[in-house]
């Protein structure tokens, strides 16, 4: 990004927030993000704090940006088990790569934030701090659904009307009162594809519902080690059922 990109969106602090809203998804367009929008965190106060500690009162808003997946990649992921050359290509392309563009777009759109007159704190796009509970500092998947990106499906994925599950995000928690977005209402209807397509079952089957904890609808210990029974046979190999059969995003079928 050029400096004059960087002072496009620094005005006084007293002539915002209209003129940081309107630019915002401008400069994260830019920057190359396909997906933007802003939460209202006051909404998930105690979930928040509980996840990472974060102080709600600090951060009340976190901008949420998605990047979307590659089709071609996704449609393979059928064959993840079996051909070492999908997953390969999946943890290098739809994980590492995207993860280190969401970085560098949250670092970006944080400083621009500062610039602003603003507190900003990006927070990685994969980065576990909890082992046992197999989380991170911060949801990226709840900012997003506050945001209106999207609904929080039975496989736990933010399910987003445009690409289905085929995007990774990434969030800045900011102080700046940008208006935030409305939170959308579950889009699964009686669809139950990715439960049925779990190879181990790790996705009980019940829709979301913010005041049941996640270990209700997944279990993230069953994944993870399926995962690790895959990675322990075949190098960098990938499951992904989840993301692969939801039939939002979907183009191919199986
Ligand atoms: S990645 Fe595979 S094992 Fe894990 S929840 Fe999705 S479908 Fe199930
Ligand atoms: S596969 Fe169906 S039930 Fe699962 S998240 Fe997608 S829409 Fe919801």
């Amino acid at each position: 990004m050029s400096g004059s990109e960087v002072t496009l969106i620094s005005p006084p602090a007293d002539a915002l927030p209209m003129e940081l809203h309107e630019k915002m998804p401008r400069l994260v367009r830019r920057l190359g993000g396909d997906l933007y929008g802003v939460a209202d965190l006051t909404l998930a106060r105690a979930a928040v704090m509980d996840q990472g500690g974060i102080d709600v009162d600090e951060y009340p808003r976190a901008v949420s940006i998605g990047i979307r997946l590659m089709d071609s990649i996704i449609d393979q992921l059928p064959q993840g088990r079996e051909t070492r050359a999908v997953g390969v290509t999946y943890h290098t392309e739809c994980y590492e790569y995207v993860n280190r563009r969401l970085d560098d777009i949250a670092s970006r759109v944080a400083s621009a934030l500062q610039n602003a007159g603003f507190r900003a704190l990006p927070i990685p796009a994969s980065e576990r701090i909890d082992d046992q509970r197999i989380c991170a500092m911060f949801s990226h998947k709840l900012a997003a659904h506050l945001a209106g990106l999207g609904w929080i499906g039975r496989s736990c994925l933010l399910i987003t009307p445009q690409y289905g599950p085929r995007v990774r995000w990434i969030s800045v928690l900011t102080d700046a009162p940008l208006p935030a977005g409305e939170p959308m209402s579950d889009g699964c209807g009686f669809c139950r594809h990715c439960v049925d397509a779990c190879p181990v079952k790790a996705i009980k089957g019940p829709a979301f519902r913010e005041s049941e904890p996640r270990e209700s609808r997944y279990d993230a210990l069953a994944c993870q080690e399926y995962l690790e029974e895959l990675g322990g046979r075949k190098e960098r190999a990938v499951c992904g059922m989840c993301i692969a059969f939801c039939p939002h995003g979907r183009k191919k079928r199986y």
